[in-house]
């Protein structure tokens, strides 16, 4: 099952925050390693006390701290993507000698898990990206092609991906295949021992990845957590009597069906409400499963039976700006404005249809 990742808590980092339209600038500054570092890129947001939220001309979002940052020059031209050529290349220099490169239309996957295993991979990204673009484009809905290339790292073992894992999500590292990153924008797995067993969790990560990079989520903007498991959840579905070939969307999910299930059983009449208002039944392991059920559920419904609202209510979230976030009650107005109707209603109508599900 797709585990929590930690997501760095950006509100706590940079406090009271000022929103502005973004700039470019080159920013000398100290990582969290204490190295030095040099990112042009826009700053996406600046804090009272002068830290900010930059993000790279390769997409990855750094938070630098005040006391961290050397020196700052405003560039007058906007930020020009970075190519594959120079993205390769920063990875090697990152990784080190052991890994190499494996390019495909859409992807750069850093690798040293050996080449068969990483065209596996790379074959598998490529199939979802062809999936995603063409679901979302039959629901009326053409996302933008990410204008740099989406980063992969694919480790040979357990050990190393437990090594370079620990760096960016602690502990969790222990319970997990593969992790999306919001802040490096990278997607991190290993070579798994059973790929049929793993290609869900893969995909579920992957899609992550998209949701992020095609404009339909923003990072670091508010995401209600049912939104981006939901996704990840109605993508992952495999294919049970082609298991190890991940093909078709938008399947019941039976896993999570099963989940939903059981859980239904004792359902709370306010779970729709505590499942949007805010992310607390996602952060604790007692609840979790069912959060991601349930939003899985919730959002088969959506798509199924209310998908331009659906559409719409993705498009206004992905307006947000970053670390802007919704209170519980303005998530809740937001939700049934777009939906059109009552929280109740829409429980009652969600229930129904789940009970036809299999
Ligand atoms: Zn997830």
């Amino acid at each position: 099952m797709p585990r929590l990742v930690p997501i760095i808590i950006a509100t706590v980092f940079l406090g009271a925050a000022i929103l502005r339209e973004t700039r470019a600038e080159t920013v000398r500054f100290k990582d969290s390693k204490q190295n030095e570092r040099e990112v042009k890129g826009e700053v996406l947001v600046e804090a009272q006390n002068g830290g900010m939220m930059l993000r790279g001309d390769d997409s990855r979002i750094w938070l630098i701290q005040p006391n961290e940052i050397i020196q700052r020059k405003r560039d007058d031209a906007p930020v020009t993507p970075a190519s594959a050529e120079v993205v390769s290349a920063r990875l090697l220099e990152e990784l080190g000698p052991t890994f190499s490169i494996y390019p495909t239309q859409h992807y750069l996957i850093a690798y040293d898990c050996g080449e068969p295993y990483v065209q596996r991979v790379g074959a598998l990204f490529e199939q979802l990206h062809r999936s995603f673009f063409t679901f979302w484009k039959n629901q009326r809905w053409e996302l933008d092609e990410p204008d740099y290339p989406l980063v992969a790292i694919v480790l040979r073992d357990h050990d190393s991906f437990m090594n370079y894992a620990g760096n960016d999500i602690g502990e969790t590292a222990n319970s997990v295949i593969g992790y999306y990153h919001l802040s490096s924008n990278r997607m991190t797995t290993f070579n798994v021992p059973n790929w049929e067993r793993n290609v869900a969790t893969i995909i579920h990560e992957a899609t992550h990845q998209l949701a992020y990079n095609t404009g339909m989520q923003k990072r670091f903007a508010d995401n209600p957590m049912w939104v981006s498991e939901g996704l990840a959840t109605f993508f992952e579905s495999p294919d049970m009597r082609n298991p190890g070939r991940w093909r078709s969307i938008g399947r019941v999910n039976q896993v999570n069906l099963a989940r939903w299930r059981r859980y239904v059983r004792s359902r709370p009449e306010e779970s729709l409400a505590t499942l949007i208002a805010d992310d607390q039944r996602f952060r604790s392991a007692a609840t979790a499963t069912t959060a991601y059920a349930e939003s899985w559920a919730l959002t088969y419904f959506l798509i199924k039976t209310r998908r331009d609202e659906y559409v719409d209510y993705l498009r206004e979230l992905s307006e947000g700006k970053p670390l802007a976030e919704r209170t519980r009650p303005e998530r809740i107005e937001m939700f049934e404005r777009v939906m059109g109707d009552s929280l109740i209603d829409l429980d009652k109508a969600f229930m129904t249809y789940m009970r036809r599900v299999n």
